[in-house]
């Protein structure tokens, strides 16, 4: 998910659709309310009855809290688990097709506020 200082990361410059799209949900465990839990609990809402997802994006297609205007996450460090797994490139080196759809949405969804 978004960036690390990598030039050939193609998180950089992707507009982190990824944070813009999906509803970022996870074991309520991860919070940091709980022992152990690292993910902010004043970013998150519940879902009940064992998971909690990322402010924004509750029902979908909404902007995570955590995604800063410069398209980094604010909460790099402090992620829940579902941004750590969502991979940018597979294991043979390729983009993620995910990725590729994502960025199509994103560029349609920026040109249909432009227009
Ligand atoms: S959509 Fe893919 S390339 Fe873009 S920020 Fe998310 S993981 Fe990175
Ligand atoms: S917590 Fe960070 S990486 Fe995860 S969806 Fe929100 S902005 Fe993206």
């Amino acid at each position: 998910m978004p960036p690390l200082a990598d030039d050939d990361n193609p998180c950089i410059g992707c507009g982190a659709p990824c944070c813009q799209y999906f509803r970022v949900s996870f074991y309520q465990g991860e919070l940091d309310c709980y022992p152990g839990g690292f993910v902010p609990t004043a970013l998150t809402q519940a879902l009940p009855p064992f998971r909690a997802c990322m402010n924004g994006t509750e029902v979908g297609k909404g902007r995570c809290v955590a995604l800063g205007t410069d398209g980094l996450c604010q909460i790099y460090e402090h992620r829940p688990s579902v941004c750590r797994d969502f991979p940018n490139r597979l294991a043979d080196g390729q983009l993620n097709p995910e990725c590729v759809k994502l960025k199509a949405w994103y560029q349609d969804k920026r040109a249909s506020s432009q227009s």
